[in-house]
């Protein structure tokens, strides 16, 4: 039994095409994981890669904690079940489970113990004499499953195990995979491109779209909080309604406008406390995600009101689905409309083509999408919070505070728009707060926290100081804009251009990264990964390190450099220096005075890109 961590994994096929992007995740021992999405995401890829069926392209791979990229497959201790079964068909299912056992020369009496016990748990001691074509396809499956069993694995990887079977046996089949994987209690991950599979199976979901990751979180979560407008549209049936609309804030109102509809709301501002302010101008278009349920064809049911056509019914026995459109004018409605929902309604409801009903809806369960991106506007985590600030003679005036700006922010005076994000915030300081929410979320805490007249967020551990009565803002992660004014926030990490290079000097040959000319050595480890995942090719390739301004220092066996400003935030100090026409911010001591400097990179804290196919090296 093992967890796995997947760091960075990427996958490029020798033909060029880019299957996984940056897959990251810790999978706890036990765990059920799903991977889910439309075919071609790369979730097959992906679990080929965990066992070792298809080589990883860049990134780690852990499982109990050992680096297994290069350790074979039959040595990763992790077992396959196929989509396709891939039984021997000659062989008896008896001896199809007893197969790899005796390739390795497992004893007779051991493979006979474990044949059975997995036949017992799998309900197949019947047929243990039978060939699989003299079998149903979810009996093969089974047989495939206790193939599986046998081995013992620490991680049962299944690849759309049940897509061969018929809807019914696949319902069937799904529990009986649930439950085996609570009897085995053994890490599962299973690979499907069915929303309802993963729903109902998996402790956490991982949604891949294109090759990339959209979120990963359990199905709750995913239902309730989608990240974007395909995690939202992809999980759950009937699809979830999606509204154009327009959001205006009013004071501790909003009104939220449906495009093509007189249909308007005005709901309590908070609702969009974690959304960012530029999107509550009325003019922003936006995308409204209301799920049917939090729809009602009884309006009374709730707050809010609107008036829709209906132009279909389905009667689904329990219920029926109600379709209709905002979209009073719209006289033939059959086909689909943006402002087009489905909501439910009771079974047997009557309800006339074409008619005007009113509805009410739930508007607390909203979701808000912008309309280009299509990400969420109110993410559970929210990166910053934008707030009106005063500046005035070197002083700032925000959220009820004053405080003197350092000598790295030079404001003229006048007003600005202040960028806070949410690790610039830490609990306890001067700044009046009251915290009035906390919410848990992925093993982090929320609290929300009332600031003069908004809401500010911070994120911390859970380990939190008693009796919070303030808190304190770091200034050097503050960004000040009006119009053409203003001061960047200190930008924490930084992005130098290189190139991978081989040397020799008085100590022999080595690798290094060649920065505007000078060179870095790396060690033997890191030249071998980084040759690993680009061979020959990586000494004509474009590379790109990003390394945090705390991990770079003045050193005298460095890269020689210049500095170019001094940035004194008070508490800290940093050097913005010039390394052949790349700019390099390092931590210093306070009152450094220095000129020309020599800076040294600490390498094991060096995150290596390769540029042109975006791909993580270390
Ligand atoms: P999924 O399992 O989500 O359907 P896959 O992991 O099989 O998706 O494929 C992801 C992407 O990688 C697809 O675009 C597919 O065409 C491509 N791909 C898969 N296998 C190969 C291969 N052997 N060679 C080249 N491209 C491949």
């Amino acid at each position: 039994m093992a967890g796995l961590k997947l760091s960075h994994i990427y996958k490029v096929y020798p033909n060029g095409a880019k299957a996984v992007n940056d897959f990251n995740m810790d999978i706890e021992d036990k765990e059920f994981i799903v991977f889910v999405g439309p075919s071609g995401c790369g979730k097959s890829t992906t679990l080929r890669m965990i066992a070792g069926l298809e080589d990883i392209t860049a990134g780690e791979l852990k499982i109990g904690g050992s680096v297994i990229n290069n350790v074979e497959p039959k040595d990763r201790d992790i077992a396959m079940v196929f989509q396709n079964y891939a039984l021997y068909p000659h062989m008896t299912v008896y001896k199809n489970m007893a197969f790899g056992l005796k390739l390795r020369k497992t004893p007779k009496e051991e493979i006979d113990r474990k044949v059975k016990e997995a036949a017992e748990i799998l309900g197949i001691t019947e047929y243990l004499d039978r060939k699989p074509r003299e079998m149903s396809g979810g009996q093969r499956q089974r047989v495939a499953l206790g193939r599986a069993i046998v081995r013992e694995p620490k991680v049962f990887l299944l690849d759309e195990p049940l897509s061969n079977l018929d809807a019914k046996l696949r319902t069937a089949m799904r529990s009986e995979i649930s439950k085996l994987h609570a009897k085995l209690k053994t890490t599962f991950i299973y690979v499907t491109h069915d929303q309802v599979e993963a729903m109902t199976m998996g402790t956490r979901i991982v949604v891949m779209k294109d090759g990339f990751v959209q979120q990963i979180d359990s199905p709750r979560n995913l239902y309730r909080y989608p990240e974007n407008k395909f995690v939202a549209g992809f999980i759950g049936t009937p699809q979830m309604n999606f509204l154009d609309c327009r959001i205006k804030l009013c004071g501790n109102k909003a009104e939220v406008a449906l495009d093509g509809t007189d249909a308007k709301f005005s709901v309590p501002s908070e609702i969009f406390n974690k959304a960012e302010r530029k999107y509550l101008d009325g003019v922003q278009e936006l995308i409204l995600g209301l799920r049917a349920e939090h729809i009602s064809a009884n309006a009374e049911k709730y707050a809010y009101r609107a008036k829709c056509r209906v132009t279909n019914v389905e009667e689904l026995g329990v219920e029926s689905l109600l379709y209709a459109d905002f979209d009073l004018n719209l006289r033939d409605g059959a086909g689909e409309s943006p402002t087009r929902i489905i909501l439910k309604a009771d079974a047997g409801a009557d309800y006339e083509y074409g008619s005007v009903i009113e509805v009410s809806l739930d508007l607390s369960n909203m979701i808000v999408f912008d309309k280009v991106t299509e990400k969420s506007i109110m993410h559970r985590i929210p990166e910053a919070v934008v707030v009106d600030g005063e500046v005035k003679a070197g002083v700032l005036k925000m959220l009820g505070w004053k405080t003197v700006l350092p000598p790295a922010i030079r404001l003229e005076d006048g007003k600005y728009s202040v960028t806070v994000p949410v690790s610039a915030v830490a609990l306890n300081g001067d700044i009046k707060a009251e915290i009035f929410k906390e919410e848990q979320i992925n093993g982090k805490r929320l609290s929300h926290l009332r600031v003069a007249d908004r809401v500010l967020f911070t994120l911390d551990d859970g380990a939190r100081p008693e009796n919070v009565k303030g808190v304190s803002i770091d200034l050097k992660q503050l960004t000040f804009t009006d119009g053409e004014r203003g001061v960047d926030a200190l930008n924490c990490v930084n992005s130098l251009e290189c190139s991978f290079v081989k040397f020799k000097d008085e100590h022999g040959r080595g690798y290094g990264l060649d920065i505007a000319g000078s060179v870095l050595s790396c060690t033997q480890d890191t030249a071998d990964t980084v040759l690993g995942v680009c061979g020959r090719d990586i000494y004509k390739r474009k590379l790109e390190m990003k390394i945090s301004v705390y991990d770079v220092k003045i050193s005298v066996d460095g890269i020689p450099a210049e500095v170019v400003r001094v940035l004194d935030y008070g508490e800290e100090t940093f050097a913005v220096l010039d390394l052949g026409g790349q700019t390099v911010t390092v931590a210093v001591e306070k009152g450094f005075s220095g000129t020309n400097e020599k800076i040294g990179f600490d390498l094991n804290k060096t995150e290596l890109y390769e540029k042109e196919r975006d791909i993580r090296l270390i």
